[in-house]
């Protein structure tokens, strides 16, 4: 727990673990020996939106900001379709990443690319020792849900689960039956369907973490190194609005305009539509159009003096007005 939070210090990367997330990479080419079929590749691209979606909708944007709510059920729903990526737990993801932006691009950061580098701040911090734990004082508002804390530490029952469904679903769609899920079927669908999509996910994943912190443009003075990319935010499902979202963290949205393509935002507010969740946080214009936090508050005061001079109830229903319009 002491060095997840006092990570200043970072100790020796083990090379074993580091060999073992390298030797995950290889696991597709199983592949060769099974041969792979259209629906293998279409499994693959399949998963890897849909763990996208549920990394950034769920890891992300629920467990790690809060930026909507949801029901205890659908809590879990989201924590256990998050953990399908094998990106350990939901707890661990959201306090690890809490402390990101609490520390982001100082030495106490967990993935600074402008302090530790490309290798550490991609993937060298996960593999490495000082990020075993969950930090669950971080995240006490979510530890404080049995099933949450069970399926954190039991983090590898839903990519197991999710891996033998698409080892079924080769062995249906290629092998005739559900028993040919152990046949070459079942194994070529796991190879490219499940373990590529892995991969794939993970350096998509990482790739926020890493060169988002570096290339791309910053519109937001954040005091931080987050930039914004269109062609991450389309790989990512919205996450290369990293800027916008640095600088205002809370909203459900990280695509602040509507030329900034964020799906998971659009799949977020069809959920809202079937009462999945509710209470969706959006952007207040003041923060929209600003340049940094001083300048907003110059903009929040401008607009409220432009506004006309509203009843007390009426004020407070504006206000709830304005956050779920943005
Ligand atoms: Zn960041
Ligand atoms: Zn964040």
């Amino acid at each position: 727990m002491e060095a997840t939070l006092k990570p200043e210090a970072r100790r020796k990367p083990i090379l074993k673990q580091e060999i073992a997330f390298l030797l995950i990479h290889l696991l597709p080419l199983g592949a060769l020996f099974t041969g792979a079929t259209l629906f293998d590749w279409i499994l693959c691209g399949f998963f890897y939106f849909f763990r996208m979606f549920w990394i950034t909708g769920g890891y992300h944007r629920y467990f790690a900001h809060k930026s909507y709510k949801t029901s205890r059920w659908f809590q879990f729903v989201i924590a256990f379709m998050a953990q399908t990526s094998a990106q350990k737990g939901a707890l661990w993801w959201a306090a690890h990443h809490r402390h990101h932006h609490r520390y982001s691009d100082t030495p106490a950061d967990p993935h600074s690319m402008k302090i530790y580098g490309f290798w550490y701040s991609h993937v060298g911090w996960i593999v490495g020792p000082d990020f075993k734990e969950t930090d669950y004082k971080t995240i006490g508002d979510y530890a404080k849900y049995p099933e949450l804390v069970w399926l954190n530490k039991h983090y590898l029952v839903a990519p197991t689960t999710l891996a033998l469904v698409i080892m079924a679903l080769g062995g249906i769609v290629d092998g005739g039956s559900i028993t040919a899920m152990f046949s070459t079927a079942g194994f070529s669908a796991l190879f490219i369907g499940f373990f590529l999509s892995t991969v794939i996910t993970y350096h998509g994943t990482f790739s926020i973490n890493s060169i988002m912190h570096k290339f791309g443009r910053q519109r937001y003075q954040t005091g931080d190194e987050s930039r914004n990319s269109v062609w991450l935010a389309l790989l990512t499902m919205g996450e290369g609005w990293h800027n916008n979202h640095h600088y205002y963290e809370v909203a459900s949205r990280q695509g602040f305009f509507w030329w900034e393509i964020d799906v998971t935002y659009y799949i977020l507010r069809g959920f809202q539509a079937v009462g999945l969740i509710w209470e969706l946080k959006g952007v207040p214009d003041h923060i929209k159009f600003s340049k940094d936090k001083k300048h907003a508050q110059e903009l929040k005061r401008q607009y409220d003096q432009s506004r006309p001079p509203v009843a007390k109830d009426e004020r407070t229903e504006k206000t709830e007005e304005n956050v779920e319009a943005s």
